[in-house]
């Protein structure tokens, strides 16, 4: 058995799990030539070189020799086709109509002052610089033991350390980039938008620059008891001891929350894939876009990102923009980002991993054709650059890099719950928000039964739709936004450390 996704498509993918033997008998006569592996490509018909491998109905590759029906179409078989230049292309031109609204759909948030709405209740230790991590979380795991226990409707303490806050060019452009990212994470809604922040004193990322404005809801971050500086500390001693009263303090507060109902539109979800395989474009992704959709039409935000699994299909998202402007704000993170990677000497063809490739995706055109499946159908309604914080609502366009760590990360600026869907596996996590994860194949859901939440596999096996997985997938996400189910993740107490995005210089 195979899979083809589209009727021009002259690739099929392999669905058994042993995959096929030489001479194999498939579907329309078609005869294995060699052995295949599961989820790898063969030749539904000859192609003759330079003709055009189709996948998707597009081309993700040209053929570089004759490649006879029933051969294993490899990586090295093919030639990668340039990604689509950027100023040709349709913008705005075939936006979709706004599908019908899903109403009465809603979760048990956190309301917070700023207007954001949190799916769980935490202390947040937000850091100026990595000198004073240890520290941070050295307390923490004492709150967690000595003081926590107290306060039964705290879902936890969480320490935002990250590697960012001197040692940096900080007036340097791409600076800008790090420090929006911290600002964003350090008034999380999970954290009521009310942290506490540790700075060293000497740093170069000072609290008045980390945070240089008005304060969302009114909350003082600067202000007196809530910042502790440690060079005006006696000694490790004085300095936990400080932060502890402070958190403690902050506790009482933080105590006093309830879950209230609220509608799904308060929810702000980030899609990420990590560790794709060939299946991931035909089972998990376009079943995360179906709950993508259905998100959108309950008036939630939906962010997707990675600009390197975007660039070859953005000829395939430009004419989906809601305006010329949403179109062109594309465009703009498309070409920042072919620039960040020629600065580097590198291009986007730099993406795929070893574990794409053994997962039966060729190259990198390949894995981003798949990988926009997780946008779904609507309109982009919105474009954030780096770091940034979407405030608009439906699908949103946040550029990040692909890294799995640095996507997160930059998502977590925005995002009150997190879906990540996996073909070769990753038991990722993150401290702040919940991350349900998707597996593309059921052999994975059944390996990892205690890290995978939902198995998209069985839309490859025929035993589900992608229609039924999609719905699986936003009701889980509504019963884990509401704290009624937890993830794997949080079962585990799985947490990936935080990995700002930093373009800029380090000195
Ligand atoms: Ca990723």
């Amino acid at each position: 058995m195979y899979i083809r996704v589209n009727a021009r498509d002259n690739v099929a993918i392999l669905v058994h799990p042993e995959g096929v033997a030489p001479g194999a008998l498939l579907p329309d006569g078609l005869v294995a030539r060699e052995r295949i592996p599961q989820s790898h490509k063969i030749a539904l018909h000859d192609l003759a070189p330079s003709q055009p491998v189709l996948r998707y109905g597009q081309t993700i590759g040209f053929a570089n020799r004759p490649i006879a029906a029933g051969s294993w179409v490899r990586e090295e078989l093919l030639d990668m086709p340039a990604a689509p230049p950027l100023d040709a292309l349709s913008l705005a031109t075939a936006i979709p109509p706004t599908l019908l609204p899903l109403e009465n759909y809603t979760f048990e948030g956190y309301r917070n002052a700023d207007g954001g709405t949190g799916t769980k209740n935490m202390l947040g230790l937000a850091t100026t610089v990595q000198c004073v991590a240890p520290t941070v979380e050295y307390t923490a795991q004492r709150i967690r033991a000595e003081i926590l226990p107290r306060f039964p409707n705290v879902d936890g303490v969480v320490s935002i350390t990250h590697s960012y806050g001197c040692g940096v060019a900080i007036d340097a452009p791409g600076a800008a980039v790090p420090i929006r990212t911290l600002n964003h994470i350090a008034l999380h809604a999970n954290l009521a938008g009310q942290p506490l922040l540790v700075s060293l004193g000497c740093e170069k990322l000072q609290p008045t620059r980390l945070f240089p404005g008005d304060f969302p809801g009114g909350f003082p971050i600067l202000g007196e008891g809530n910042v502790i500086r440690l060079q005006d500390e006696r000694g490790f001693g004085e300095s936990v001891a400080a932060i502890m009263r402070a958190a403690e303090k902050r506790l009482v507060e933080l105590d006093r929350r309830r879950r209230q109902t609220v509608p799904a539109s308060e929810l702000v979800v980030g899609l990420q894939c990590g560790g794709s395989d060939a299946f991931s474009g035909v089972t998990c992704n376009p079943a995360v876009g179906y709950a993508a959709d259905l998100l959108v039409r309950a008036g939630a935000t939906v962010m997707f990102s990675e600009v390197t699994e975007v660039r070859d299909a953005i000829h395939l998202l430009t004419p989906r923009a809601a305006t010329v402007g949403v179109a062109r704000d594309l465009i703009r993170e498309m070409r920042w980002y072919d620039d960040y990677l020629a600065r580097g000497a590198a291009d986007r063809s730099a993406n795929t991993t070893p574990g794409n490739k053994r997962g039966g995706l060729a190259n990198i055109v390949e894995k981003a054709l798949g990988s926009i499946a997780k946008a779904g159908s609507t309109a982009i309604r919105a474009v954030a650059t780096h770091g940034e914080k979407v405030t608009a609502k439906g699908l949103v366009f946040a550029a990040t890099p692909a890294s799995d760590f640095i996507c997160g990360t930059q998502q977590l600026a925005s995002m009150n719950l997190h879906v990540f869907t996996t073909g070769e596996g990753s038991p990722y996590g993150l401290a702040m928000v919940p991350v349900i994860k998707v597996s593309s194949r059921t052999a994975l859901a059944e390996k990892w039964a205690d890290l995978i939440d939902l198995d998209a596999g069985r839309i490859a096996t025929g035993h589900a739709t992608i229609e039924e997985v999609g719905w699986e997938l936003f009701r889980l996400i509504l019963d884990v936004a509401s704290g009624r189910r937890q993830t794997w993740a949080e079962h585990w107490g799985l947490a990936n450390t935080l990995a700002p995005f930093n373009p800029g210089p380090v000195t």
